[in-house]
């Protein structure tokens, strides 16, 4: 960053007494500007082997498929954005207490923490197109246009869930991507 969001003066990095990293740190009025990372939430909805994926209307990745998600709101938990995220994506009304957590993922050079959940449902839903999701694709393993993913490095993790569709039995998987790859294990519900 470069100005103090109070003031509009100039920052510069510090060291901090006590604290472990340097600061933004205003010149003028002294605030202190911590940067952490953003939580983003998003949702497999299954039904049966199939999952719901969004062809992506907004950058990045236009044109492409991914899972409906977005970033948190201040004033609501994970769940709760991942079902309003859902919702104003899709048109599809489920609740934040049928939203189970599948993963948690650290995305640490772009300094994001994605919390994605599932959710399972009888029978497809009615979708209508948003300026967000401007198609919609109910797609097996097989089915997934896999070269078409908005973000290939989640393929593994994909992969991962749609193994726990087919044997109906869950985990929740955690790990992290850095610019050199990825690590991730495994924590069986039972
Ligand atoms: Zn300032």
């Amino acid at each position: 960053m470069n100005f103090c969001s109070d003031c509009g003066s100039k920052v510069s990095l510090q060291a901090i007494v006590g604290d472990n990293r340097q600061r933004f740190v205003c010149d003028d009025c002294g605030k202190t500007h911590y940067q952490n990372p953003n939580v983003l939430v998003a949702t497999y909805v299954c039904v049966g082997e199939s999952i719901l994926w969004i062809k992506r209307g907004t950058a990045p990745a236009v044109g492409k498929w991914a899972m409906p998600g977005g970033y948190m709101e201040n004033d609501e938990t994970p769940e709760a954005g991942a079902s309003r995220e859902l919702r104003e994506e899709t048109g599809i009304d489920v609740p934040a207490d049928k939203m189970m957590l599948v993963s948690v993922s650290s995305i640490l050079h772009m300094a994001q923490t994605h919390l994605v959940f599932r959710c399972h449902l009888e029978h497809r839903p009615d979708t209508a197109p948003t300026e967000e999701a401007i198609e919609f694709g109910w797609f097996d393993e097989e089915g997934l246009p896999w070269e078409d993913l908005a973000f290939a490095s989640i393929e593994p993790h994909v992969r991962q869930v749609y193994g726990w569709l087919k044997e109906g039995n869950y985990g929740i998987r955690v790990g992290f991507i850095d610019e050199h790859g990825s690590q991730y294990r495994n924590f069986p519900l039972k």
